[in-house]
């Protein structure tokens, strides 16, 4: 098995957010422990690093107009989503309705050629016999379209 099962808790010890008992139990077991004991050396190790790290002086007066700047920008950022979520949605739009204008069939400006299944349906003869089954009337309609396409070859 890799690794101590106590290692999740090496975090919590070194930053002193164990209780007393807790504590002492986690700390007897450092003292037996070879991967805890490799853990918290490493932690310490992290934490004196950190604690030598500079951190860079910012001027009061920079501060206070960073702080003055981000609300407004964040805003801003918000209303620009919007702004090209909204034209993005008009672009499908505009894409659609285009689409839609020049889909063969759909009665828009061009038409396109129609296709053989079109022609059959609008030549459509109403005249079926009452007692015709859907399915019959379905095969009669391919039929008739079949012979169409067959006579203007
Ligand atoms: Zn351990």
């Amino acid at each position: 098995m890799p690794g101590c099962e106590h290692m999740g808790e090496v975090g919590a010890y070194c930053d002193g957010e164990l209780s007393g008992r807790k504590r002492a139990r986690m700390a007897a077991h450092i003292e037996q422990c070879p991967d805890c004991a490799r853990e918290v050396e490493r932690l310490r190790g992290l934490s004196r690093l950190l604690a030598g790290a500079s951190v860079p002086q910012m001027r009061p007066l920079f501060l206070a107009q960073l702080h003055g700047r981000v609300a407004p920008a964040r805003e801003v950022g918000v209303v620009r989503f919007a702004q090209q979520l909204t034209a993005v949605a008009a672009a499908v739009l505009v894409v659609c309705c285009i689409w839609l204008w020049y889909v063969p069939g759909s009665g828009g400006a061009n038409g396109g050629p129609t296709e053989g299944w079109e022609s059959a349906a609008l030549a459509l003869q109403v005249e079926m016999p009452v007692d015709v089954s859907p399915d019959e009337q379905l095969a009669e309609w391919i039929v008739q379209d079949l012979s169409q396409e067959n006579g203007s070859d």
